[in-house]
């Protein structure tokens, strides 16, 4: 098969405090930190190059919106799932998965962390890893 696709980036890794990192950059030039990395040229100053730093982002944040998916059609994933926007403490703000499948009892301004979880395993499957995002214990 040929390699014309390049692989997906690696985007986040497990970290020994149990919450992972997400791999994002911060422009030297400005400060403003974004993810996922690129190195186009940023989107605040355009500095570009050496300017551009990758910088592991602490997955930490608040709910800032989220939707609920009752129907869907594409495979890979079965409905009900819940989709969710956590401003990360660290600056950008993510669009991603949350652990759990509805929206019982979520509301904005909740605690969010990260965690890496099997998904898609079945007969099949063996899954892969995955990044989604989990509301606090602690809070309501
Ligand atoms: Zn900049």
């Amino acid at each position: 098969m040929p390699e014309t696709i390049a692989p997906p980036p690696d985007l986040y890794s497990a970290s020994p405090d149990g919450i992972p990192k997400l791999h994002g950059g911060r422009c030297r030039a400005c400060g403003y930190v974004f993810f996922p990395p690129q190195s186009y040229g940023c989107e605040i100053c355009g500095a570009s190059g050496d300017q551009l730093q990758p910088l592991a982002l602490k997955g930490e944040g608040m709910l800032k919106s989220f939707a609920t998916v009752h129907l869907h059609s594409g495979k890979g994933i079965e409905a009900p799932f819940t989709v969710g926007v956590i401003l990360l403490d660290d600056g950008p703000a993510v669009r991603a998965l949350l652990v759990q499948k509805t929206d019982a009892g979520l509301k904005i301004g909740d605690r969010m962390h990260a965690v890496i979880v099997l998904a898609g395993a079945d007969e099949g499957s063996a899954g892969a890893n995955e990044l989604r995002f989990a509301r606090r214990e602690s809070e309501k």
